[in-house]
């Protein structure tokens, strides 16, 4: 016997225009956590595939998908995507609006992820809408607040 549990896109499910689609979600009855992969190890590419594979099935994708683009919701796998495939989606601040370093520090743990991952600075500035300088500018200032914080915990 399957038990319902609290839905990954509960948030989603209140903000629609029909309230009601959150009632078909194919995820009602999977455990949230598993739509929450985090990190880049395997284990968690698989739990985000298998994330995916329960989207696949799932009747109210579109309008899950719709949610998560409108909104700019940020993390975990929502209507068959992850949160870094969605990302490049998302409506973005326009170049050049003076927006982008602080569309930069809000996308701190994204963008260090990226670099960990070895994504070329360009991508990085093309997924946040912003210019390359920025992104550098931006990463610049998280080292340096790394050396700071290491720097006080060393004291
Ligand atoms: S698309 Fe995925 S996350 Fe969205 S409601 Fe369906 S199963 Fe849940």
């Amino acid at each position: 016997m399957t038990t319902e549990i609290s839905l990954p896109i509960t948030a989603a499910a209140a903000t629609t225009r029909d309230p009601r689609w959150g009632e078909q979600a194919e995820c009602r009855y999977a455990d949230p956590e598993l739509f929450f992969p985090v990190g880049i190890s395997k284990a968690a590419l698989e739990q985000a595939v298998r994330a995916k594979e329960v989207c696949m099935s799932c009747p109210v994708r579109r309008e899950c998908l719709d949610w998560a683009l409108e909104t700019g919701e940020q993390f975990g796998v929502l209507g068959g995507m992850t949160e870094e495939e969605r990302w490049p989606l998302v409506r973005v601040t326009p170049r050049g609006s003076g927006g982008g370093l602080d569309r930069c520090m809000e996308a701190r743990d994204r963008i260090l992820l990226w670099r960990r991952k070895g994504i070329p600075l360009r991508q990085i500035a093309a997924r946040l809408g912003v210019d390359r300088a920025v992104v550098r500018k931006a990463l610049e200032r998280f080292d340096r607040e790394d050396e700071q914080q290491e720097t006080e915990v060393a004291a």
